[in-house]
């Protein structure tokens, strides 16, 4: 059987959409693909500094809606109305510098993040069933409800 479409506004009028992931730092779930493993979101940032170092198995594909962030091994800024991809393997450190008060961008992550320290050894992961369980714990909290996440769910 096929799957349902999905068709939302990307930007929630509901703030209690957005998931918090660290102080200052939350996703919204669009697609949680548990099909072939993986999940587009929108990430917002409202604080500067580095966010994460990871490694991505599987690539990355991402569009900046607002404000801006840069790998810290790469000579780019990825701005508003910046397309990003990222290959399978790499590693990289995402950073937010000081001017910009906010960024969201859209992200299609295939696979997992591996998270990691300076000296490349794993601290974390994520994949579509921790994302799933995050959704679901803060939905729970919030009075949306915790089956609220069933919608993005494939
Ligand atoms: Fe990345």
């Amino acid at each position: 059987m096929i799957q349902p479409e999905l068709a939302v506004a990307a930007i929630p009028s509901d703030e209690r959409v957005w998931v918090p992931q660290a102080p200052d730092v939350w996703f919204r779930p669009l697609l949680l693909n548990t099909v072939s493993g993986g999940w587009c979101n929108l990430l917002r940032v409202r604080k500067s500094g580095v966010l994460s170092r990871h490694r991505h198995p599987m690539m990355v594909v991402g569009y900046v809606i607002k404000g801006k962030w840069f790998y810290r091994e790469h000579d780019w800024v990825a701005t508003e109305g910046s397309f990003v991809y990222e290959p399978p393997g790499e590693i990289h450190t995402l950073e937010v510098p000081a001017d910009c008060a906010e960024m969201i961008t859209f992200f299609n992550i295939q696979g997992a993040m591996i998270y990691l320290n300076d000296a490349n050894e794993q601290t974390g992961y994520e994949d579509v069933w921790t994302k799933i369980e995050m959704c679901r714990a803060h939905y729970a909290a919030n009075g949306l409800g915790a089956d609220y996440v069933d919608q993005f769910v494939r």
